[in-house]
């Protein structure tokens, strides 16, 4: 199914930027290019793609990350915004008040009759007199299709197999149509549009006077939607959209772009052949299954998890300062171990970006940092916020609370204070420097 594939590359765009370690223009720049590329398969047209993805773009590269969110969070959330807004941010409400007329129209085969029923059936259901007319005298068989169709649901239906003018068929009931609160006109279609059937469009919209005129799209019609839509539109005042066979091997593509152009939005979706088998579109509902509301859940919690730039970033700064103590320490190991070597944060300092740290220095051991963690839990407030204090006989205490041997405790203290003589270098100021001692086997940071 092709809204399948759309939503697995969706959701593998987004799952790139779960994944990554920062937010930059590189990743929004890239994130923006593969969702033009995922929507141009699934046939959303090439400038409304554009739009969609330089809306997307601007707002990440521009907006402020609100608080309490990462930046990740807030790219992934825009993305999910950016694509309920392109379908119609609200759901598709239609108001049935006294005599509301709906007016069905669309090509042939795109499913007008069917839903025509279906929305006889949802609208019945929901407490209103329904009547439902058929206009098509293109199809000999089309009265009796839709008669078929409502013969279980008990509404009436207006039509004469005989008539072959549709509008003389709409007239000669119009009368008796007054007493029911909502009629649904279903009109002829054509396997292509023409200008007989655009002119008895005309017609037949000029004799109802519709309140809502829907267009009836079948999912898989794909970049067609365009000029129909357009021209659905300019004969008749497209006041709404039903995609239909979504079930089926649906491309939902052309339902977006018929939204744009006719600046309608879907109000139903058709899912499969019965008179039950129909949706209200719910925007939110439809992108959250297309990108796997789940799945969605899953990626904000990876973006929540994974270290964020902000904090790096201040990790990195109180760094430099000199002002980090053994808590700092074990949050800068932790994030390492997510983010891979301290040369990602270094990279954020400016004038130390074109370092290059030793690869294999700043490695963090899994085992080493647990034993470590239990040490830490074991000290005192004091003796996390200034580890000078820590005297032999501390360390004694500490290794017992924590269970670990006494020479894992003075690891981590001498892993502490190397870590510290390096900031005290880097606050010096001269990468260069720093860089050469580094090369020469000075002091460096091994967490292992
Ligand atoms: P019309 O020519 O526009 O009136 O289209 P019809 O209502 O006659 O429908 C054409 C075909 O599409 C019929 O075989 C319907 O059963 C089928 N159909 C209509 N809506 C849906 C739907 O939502 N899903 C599926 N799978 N088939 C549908
Ligand atoms: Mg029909």
């Amino acid at each position: 199914m092709v809204l399948d594939k759309l939503g697995n590359s969706l959701r593998a765009t987004l799952e790139k930027v779960a994944k990554s370690v920062f937010v930059d223009d590189k990743l929004v720049n890239e994130l923006a290019k593969d969702i033009q590329r995922a929507l141009l398969q699934a046939d959303v047209n090439v400038k409304l793609v554009l739009k969609l993805s330089e809306e997307i773009k601007t707002r990440a590269l521009k907006e402020k990350t609100p608080a309490g969110i990462t930046k990740k969070e807030h790219l992934i959330n825009i993305v999910y915004e950016e694509l309920v807004k392109f379908l119609g941010e609200k759901e598709g409400k239609i108001e049935i008040k006294e005599s509301t007329k709906i007016m069905l129209v669309g090509l042939f085969g795109s499913g007008k009759t069917t839903q025509a029923a279906k929305l006889a059936k949802y609208y019945q259901k929901h407490g209103h007199y329904v009547a439902l007319v058929q206009t098509d005298t293109y199809r000999p068989a089309a009265f009796e299709q839709l008669k078929q169709l409502a013969a279980k649901l008990n509404i009436p239906v207006f039509g004469d197999k005989d008539e072959k003018d549709a509008v003389k068929i709409y007239k000669k009931f119009e009368k008796k149509l007054e007493k029911f609160d909502l009629v649904i006109v279903d009109t002829a279609g054509r396997d292509a549009l023409s200008d007989e059937l655009i002119e008895e469009l005309d017609q037949i919209n000029r004799a109802v006077n519709p309140t809502e005129t829907l267009l009836v799209l079948s999912a898989d019609i794909g970049q067609a939607a365009e000029k129909q839509a357009q021209a659905f539109h300019d004969t008749c005042g497209v006041t709404g959209i039903i995609v239909t066979k979504l079930d089926g091997t649906a491309k939902g593509g052309g339902a977006l772009i018929a939204c744009s152009i006719t600046d309608a939005k879907v109000k139903f979706i058709g899912v499969g052949e019965k008179v039950e088998d129909l949706e209200k579109f719910k925007p939110e509902n439809f992108v959250g299954r297309l990108l796997g509301m789940g799945d969605l859940e899953a990626l904000l919690e990876k973006a929540r998890d994974a270290i964020s730039e902000e904090k790096a970033e201040d990790l990195g700064k109180r760094f430099l300062k000199g002002e980090f103590n053994l808590v700092d320490l074990y949050e800068q190991m932790e994030a390492m171990k997510k983010m891979g070597p301290l040369n990602k944060i270094v990279d954020m300092i400016p004038g130390f970006s074109s370092l290059k740290m030793p690869k294999d220095a700043l490695q963090v051991q899994e085992k080493m940092l647990k034993k470590w963690r239990f040490a830490m839990d074991s000290m005192t407030k004091q003796e996390l916020e200034n580890p000078d204090i820590i005297s032999a006989a501390r360390v004694k205490r500490i290794a017992k609370g924590a269970g670990i041997e006494v020479s894992e405790v003075r690891s981590l203290l001498k892993q502490y204070k190397q870590a510290k003589k390096m900031s005290k270098m880097l606050k010096g100021g001269d990468p260069q420097k720093l860089m050469k001692k580094l090369q020469k086997g000075g002091p460096q940071i091994k967490f292992k």
